[in-house]
């Protein structure tokens, strides 16, 4: 028996040598894509997600795909004495495998744990003040690490996607900072297909950011919430978050923008919820 799992592990050790691990890799999320999907858990993601509902049957069918490799691949860990629970983890993966519908297959590379505190939480963060370094404390409900980790508070991820259409979403914002940090540290520029898109991608973000910040300065009113004028990564996660749930406002006054998101996520954010929310 023993000389027969021996000699199993060997074949399979060739195959990935042979198929290179990439392949290896790929082949074991096309499996966990088409693992079945248990009832139980699309209860709790319609319950806790209700963007769910009002997606088409074949939208879901990826959707969970997408899920069972996150719950797979991921680790979840609760922190303040939190517990982690399925709906804990179901309710996040739910809302991050949104951004990976384009299919590049990469499902946040870098990512290997989630952090969930039962709600907000106090970060502190070292910035360098000319040859002093200041020591700051944060109220916080999300933080992307570039060392591949997301970490959340459970309140807010339960509020956000709850409140679908106002234009903030804790998971959106974060996991789009780990989509950015794939290539390096947040720039607000994620891993593009060509390298002509970098050029294109570069001048319609800066002018947007650029656009966000003075609109912000002067206190106009912004179809984007007004953090994504802190910085150009920030740019990108909030933008993220405003064309998965205000594509109408984006695509009205900001068209180009939305395209660029449109071309990246490929997704067109407007047509693919049927019904009202
Ligand atoms: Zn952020």
């Amino acid at each position: 028996m023993i000389k027969a799992l021996i000699f199993l592990l060997f074949i399979l050790i060739i195959i990935a040598l042979i198929l290179g691990i990439d392949t290896f890799k790929r082949l074991r999320y096309i499996h966990l894509r088409n693992k079945q999907f248990p009832s139980d858990w699309t209860v709790i993601i319609e319950r806790n997600v209700p963007l769910y509902k009002h997606l088409s049957e074949s939208w879901r069918r990826r959707l969970y795909g997408h899920i069972n490799v996150l719950l797979t691949q991921k680790t979840f860990k609760g922190c303040g004495g939190l517990q982690i629970t399925n709906e804990i983890k179901l309710t996040i993966a739910a809302q991050a495998a949104l951004l990976l519908l384009s299919e590049k297959g990469n499902y946040f590379s870098k990512l290997r744990l989630i952090l969930v505190y039962p709600s907000a939480f106090i970060a502190s963060q070292t910035t360098p003040f000319g040859e002093y370094y200041l020591e700051e404390t944060q109220v916080k409900t999300g933080e992307s690490w570039q060392i591949g980790i997301v970490v959340l508070s459970w309140q807010d991820i339960q509020y956000d996607a709850k409140h679908w259409q106002d234009g903030r979403n804790v998971v959106l914002h974060e996991f789009a900072h780990q989509l950015d940090q794939e290539g390096g540290s947040a720039s607000g520029v994620p891993i593009l297909e060509k390298r002509s898109d970098y050029v294109t991608w570069g001048r319609i973000f800066r002018k947007e950011y650029e656009q966000l910040c003075y609109e912000v300065e002067r206190g106009m009113e912004t179809v984007m919430d007004e953090y994504g004028a802190t910085a150009p990564a920030e740019f990108f996660a909030v933008a993220t978050e405003t064309f998965f749930e205000k594509p109408f406002h984006m695509k009205r006054k900001h068209p180009e923008l939305y395209n660029e998101l449109k071309r990246y996520y490929k997704l067109d954010s407007v047509d693919w919820i049927e019904g009202a929310m």
